[in-house]
């Protein structure tokens, strides 16, 4: 147990932690580009510390990320010296940034838009660049390195979680910034996961064919749900904004842990699709036309009880599938074993 001031308050802090943690734990927001809980016992580059959580502890400035809290500790969250180290952080980093914010794709979801509103940041001297490519070559994801801001977490998420080393920070006319390990996208060993994507706080990473306006994005709210894709039971934040789904990303929760496949990332837009179902299909004269549920249980329970009367159980098999929940499975084989009375029951993971 540790007993610290906190802008002024007498505050006990249960366990030893970092002083962010410390500090969001008690409700105080800290700025930070670059930290994420998965990655608090590995040691990296100092060069990936984005600075941004800085607090003042005992007169002195400190990364709060990276400091562990201790008893009789003075932290100022947000003192004037805080905010003026903040501001120059940001200042810095927008030196070398296009400032496209008015036709940038991640606008409303970026944190560096965010802090610089947040922080007054009015104008750079943006010495820019020439432009650095940007790679295209995925079908799920493009690479705009001019946008990166070199907080490395994209590194650390395709290295460390996701054992890929795909990505790498490098300098470019004394800009950093992120690079494939390999000539582009396409010809590295990318598996397409996204989950560099759905970490990087700016727009240098960003899914290809995001529905909906620019406007949509201040709009969107976060829905968490189950991917449908397999029986893990993956956890999933939409956004969503006018009823529409105009992105995913995996839930920092469930068996997945903030990680997402490719199909989970990116696979969302079947559910607006015009093509999909929206009642059962019954075959009339060789054409698939609408019908009810009822009609279409009616015509089951019709079937099946005609085949059983004639041909017995065993002349039935039946096949599920792994983009059913567990439940929705073991309703299934309960049917087959124990009503109409057959084993031949399986599942597509099998095939
Ligand atoms: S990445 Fe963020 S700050 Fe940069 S142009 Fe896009 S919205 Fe603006
Ligand atoms: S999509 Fe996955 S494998 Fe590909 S670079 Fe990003 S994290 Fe690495
Ligand atoms: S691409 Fe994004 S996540 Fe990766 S280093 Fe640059 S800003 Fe960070």
């Amino acid at each position: 147990m540790f007993e610290v001031i906190i802008n002024g308050q007498k505050t006990i802090i249960r366990e030893e932690s970092s002083v962010l943690r410390a500090l969001t734990g008690e409700g105080i927001q800290v700025p930070s580009f670059c930290y994420d809980e998965r990655f608090i016992n590995r040691h990296f580059p100092e060069e990936t510390d984005c600075g941004l959580c800085v607090v003042e502890i005992d007169g002195k400035l400190e990364k709060s990320c990276s400091t562990v809290i201790s008893d009789g500790m003075v932290i100022l969250s947000d003192s004037d010296k805080v905010i003026e180290r903040r501001k120059s952080i940001l200042e810095k980093i927008i030196e070398d940034h296009p400032l496209d914010c008015i036709v940038c794709d991640k606008a409303g979801g970026c944190k560096l838009q965010d802090y610089c509103y947040e922080y007054g940041i009015e104008k750079s001297s943006n010495s820019c660049l020439e432009a650095l490519p940007v790679d295209g070559s995925s079908p799920f994801f493009s690479i705009d390195p001019n946008k990166c801001i070199a907080c490395g977490k994209c590194v650390k998420v395709c290295g460390y979680l996701q054992n890929t080393n795909i990505l790498f920070l490098t300098e470019t006319n004394g800009k950093r910034h992120v690079a494939v390990n390999g000539e582009t996208l396409r010809e590295s060993a990318c598996g397409s996961c996204g989950n560099c994507v759905s970490v990087c706080p700016v727009g240098a990473l960003l899914p290809k064919g995001i529905s909906g306006t620019r406007a949509d994005r201040w709009k969107t709210e976060t829905v968490q749900t189950t991917c449908c894709y397999c029986g893990v039971g993956c956890q999933i934040d939409l956004k969503v904004a006018e009823n529409k789904i105009l992105g995913a990303g995996p839930a920092a929760s469930g068996p997945n842990d903030g990680l997402l496949c490719v199909k989970g990332k990116f696979g969302y837009k079947f559910i607006g699709h015009s093509d999909r179902l929206k009642t059962p299909l019954i075959r009339q004269n060789g054409q698939l036309t609408e019908a009810t549920w009822d009609e279409a249980y009616a015509l089951i329970t019709e079937k099946i009880s005609g085949l059983m009367a004639s041909d017995g159980p065993e002349a039935f098999a039946g096949l599920t599938s792994a983009r059913c929940t567990n439940e929705e499975n073991y309703l299934f084989q309960k049917l087959f074993r124990t009503v109409i009375g057959t084993n031949n029951i399986d599942h597509c993971a099998r095939l």
